[in-house]
């Protein structure tokens, strides 16, 4: 295999600070910064047998770090141990015939679906944000407005190479030891590193072709339950879907608005493609301006959201897939859940009232939006055919000084209650509880795995959640 460089190694994100944050700072800028000790930057899978041998004849604990997007403990650790996958970041080969693409772990995804479609192919499957790699999406699932089509990242992960804690390396696929597969897919890191992983590719021109928004917007939430439940749960030809529903609070009492985007296919012409071109374009115009303006983290944060709330009739699937940087502007946080797609209503209800009463108990949350995606995930249902998911990320403005940790870990058990009682899943790269039985019952991983549930100790990387 020869090693393509595709990846640009420098970037503002990539500062010696931003090793002792994760996506938490994005909730309270003022966290204390938890430096690590050592880094390992590996190039090669050799490399990574190397730092996994050095650490456990050490008897440290390895963390796993891509960059850094997760918020719920995964990735820092004040005098710990961090291998961070930056270097490992080229594509490996383009099999058009297989129609796949292998990747290292560390590859940025952004980059990998640029490089392909360049030669008339994409990503199925890609996050919203244009440093999110490889290794660490598929240690996460990831979610996107087409997984009504393709399920989760991890379901379009055909095959991939990891080194375990004994510094062993592993092979495996759908079609090839598929339980080990599976165990590391959606494992947050905890068991071992992945080194490459080969992604299903599809023929698509993400950024020419323009699809039609099929909008629906109201402002009452009994009506886009109903109808949006409708788009979950049988999103017809629809090529890409997402929904938000937002409550901002006013001098006037609270604004509430709600929309659900249904991208569907339409004749091509240059009119559609220059109104693309037109939305998109002033979006990004009126961000940069926002960051000017005095109030900028608030009308940045603004700006994000209506950039959703008021998506243009025309669009390229890759104006759909990327969104303006969810972590600029005022302080906000995620809890997002991984519902089955007959508990929307009652999920999302409970979920937006639980939000909503902590706001007026507490004083620490600003807005409230709730954001949709359908999911029909092979991962999700354990290969249980017509079983639906969808995503339900409660992402909410912060007010640090009254979000406590003692309101923020009341509102993240009130979650995973709701979440248990539903027979749902969170996803566990946003806040969870810390109790290894309600971990276990809230992990998709953990069907998968024996120890999901467990925070880790001496020698295993993975997850200790906070709460
Ligand atoms: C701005 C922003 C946008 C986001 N957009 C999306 C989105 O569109 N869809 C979505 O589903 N999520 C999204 N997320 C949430 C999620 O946090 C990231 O998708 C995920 O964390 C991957 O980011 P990362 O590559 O930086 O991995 P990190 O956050 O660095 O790591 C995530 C987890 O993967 C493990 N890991 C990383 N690399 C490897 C590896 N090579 N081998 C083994 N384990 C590894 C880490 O230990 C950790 O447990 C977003 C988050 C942010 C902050």
């Amino acid at each position: 295999m020869s090693y393509q460089p595709v990846s640009h190694e420098d970037h503002p994100r990539d500062t010696l600070l931003s090793l002792a944050h994760d996506g938490e700072r994005t909730a309270d800028p003022a966290i204390p910064p938890r430096w690590p000790f050592k880094v390992y930057l590996p190039r090669t899978t050799d490399d990574v047998v190397r730092a996994v041998r050095e650490v456990r004849g050490r008897d440290e604990r390895l963390i796993v770090r891509g960059h850094g997007h997760s918020s719920n403990d995964l990735v820092t650790g004040d005098g710990a141990t961090v291998l961070v996958t930056g270097r490992m970041s080229q594509i490996v080969d383009v099999d058009e015939r297989g129609r796949t693409v292998t990747v290292q772990g560390g590859a940025i995804l952004s980059e990998v679906d640029a490089h392909l479609a360049e030669r008339g192919w994409g990503l199925p499957v890609i996050g919203d944000h244009d440093r999110i790699t490889a290794g660490g999406f598929a240690s996460v699932g990831g979610i996107s407005p087409a997984s009504h089509r393709y399920g989760l990242f991890v379901d379009t992960v055909k095959e991939l190479e990891y080194v375990d804690w004994d510094g062993e390396v592993h092979v495996c696929g759908r079609d090839r030891d598929p339980g080990r597969f599976h165990r590391v897919l959606a494992g947050t890191g905890r068991h071992g590193v992945i080194t490459w992983l080969k992604i299903d590719l599809v023929r698509v021109d993400k950024h020419r072709t323009v699809l039609r928004n099929h909008l629906l917007f109201t402002n009452d939430l009994d009506d886009y339950l109903r109808r949006s439940a409708e788009l979950v749960r049988d999103p017809g030809d629809a090529l890409m879907e997402r929904g938000v529903w937002a409550d901002f609070p006013t001098p006037l009492g609270a604004l509430r608005l709600g929309q659900f985007s249904s991208y569907r296919q339409t004749p091509q012409n240059p009119l559609k493609s220059l109104l693309n071109g037109a939305a998109h374009g002033s979006q990004q115009l009126l961000g940069r301006w926002a960051r000017r303006l005095p109030a900028a983290d608030e009308l940045v944060k603004y700006l994000g959201m209506a950039e959703i709330m008021f998506s243009p009739l025309y669009a390229s699937g890759k104006n759909v897939e990327r969104l303006t940087d969810p972590t600029a502007g005022e302080p906000a946080r995620t809890l997002a859940v991984l519902a089955p797609a007959e508990r929307y209503e009652i999920l999302f209800r409970r979920l937006y009232d639980v939000a909503v009463e902590e706001r007026r108990d507490s004083g620490g949350i600003t807005f409230v939006s709730m954001h949709v995606k359908a999911i029909r995930s092979g991962y999700l249902s354990q290969g249980e055919d017509g079983r639906r998911h969808c995503e339900l990320m409660l992402h909410f403005g912060v007010n640090p000084a009254q979000l406590t940790e003692k309101v923020l870990e009341r509102l993240v058990e009130r979650v995973d209650d709701l979440v248990i009682d539903n027979g749902g899943f969170r996803c566990m790269h946003t806040r969870t509880s810390a109790s290894p039985e309600r971990r276990r019952l809230l992990d998709p991983n953990a069907r998968y795995a024996e120890d999901a549930g467990k925070p880790r100790g001496k020698g295993v990387t993975g997850t200790t959640g906070k709460v």
